[in-house]
Order: C-alpha cells, then sequence, then structure tokens
C-alpha cells in the first residue's frame, strides 16, 4: 500500500531512540512490540519501561500481527487537509495476540457500521509512508 500522490501527505511520526528499532522493523514491515519481562506481557507504544509493573526488565518480541478490534470511530470530517481529503477513515484500538493495545486505522474495509464489528478478526499491513515511514494498520483477516 503507498499513499496516493494526489493527497496532502500525511506529516510522518518522528522516530525516538526508544523506538528506532520498531520504526526499522516497520519498514522491513514487520511488527514487534515491547515485552515486560517480570509479567511476561507485551505493550505499546514502544518505551524501556514497562507501563504493567514500572520494570526495567523488558525486551522486544515479534508479533504476530494478529489481533482483534477492540474499538473504532470512522471519521467524517478529518481535522487537517491532509486527513479531510482520505474521510471517510476508521481509527481503530487493535488489542494484539499477547494483549497489547494499539492505536491504528483500519483499511481494506467499507467506513459503514454495519461492515465492522468489535472483536471482528484483524491481520497488520503496512502503509509505506515514505523512505523511511511505514504505519502499522490492520485490515479484515
Ligand atoms: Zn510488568
Amino acid at each position: 500500500m503507498t499513499q496516493q500522490a494526489e493527497l496532502p501527505p500525511i506529516t510522518p511520526p518522528v522516530p525516538q531512540p526508544e523506538s528506532d528499532f520498531y520504526w526499522e522493523k516497520c519498514k522491513e514491515h514487520e511488527l514487534w512490540l515491547r515485552r515486560c519481562k517480570a509479567c511476561d506481557s507485551t505493550y505499546f507504544y514502544p518505551r524501556d519501561i514497562s507501563p504493567c509493573c514500572f520494570s526495567r526488565d523488558t525486551d522486544w518480541v515479534q508479533s504476530s500481527g494478529q489481533g482483534t478490534l477492540h474499538a473504532f470511530a470512522i471519521v467524517h470530517r478529518g481535522p487537517i487537509p491532509a486527513f479531510r481529503d482520505r474521510s471517510p477513515y476508521v481509527v481503530a484500538m487493535v488489542e494484539l495476540e499477547g494483549g497489547a493495545r494499539m492505536p491504528t486505522n483500519l483499511v481494506d474495509v467499507e467506513p459503514d457500521p454495519s461492515a465492522i464489528k468489535i472483536g471482528m478478526a484483524v491481520q497488520v499491513v503496512f502503509d509505506d509512508l515514505d523512505d523511511k515511514i511505514s504505519l502499522p494498520k490492520f485490515r479484515p483477516a
């Protein structure tokens, strides 16, 4: 999936030292999460200190990219031209295998409540925004 040239560009995320590895793997179309070794849970966004128990005993684990739709909203009026011209689109919270939840977009689906169900199985896909950033998004599995 590549950004359509005629639309205003989306401002890409700026990787931080803690998330460089995450973005490098997204560029390879792999989804990696941080895992807390103290309580064996995965979490998002990537950071060294776990949000579950504040342990620093964390590492990286590759996600299967499989999950379920936890919540969604259909945006009909985007806040800035880049998003306004892409509406309607679906913002979503996906719960990945392992429990981590990540905010994302649901794609390859009609932006209509009758086509989208909480709990539906979803699978990661990557949107190559530019030569550095590929955004993980999800489609129905
Ligand atoms: Zn923990």
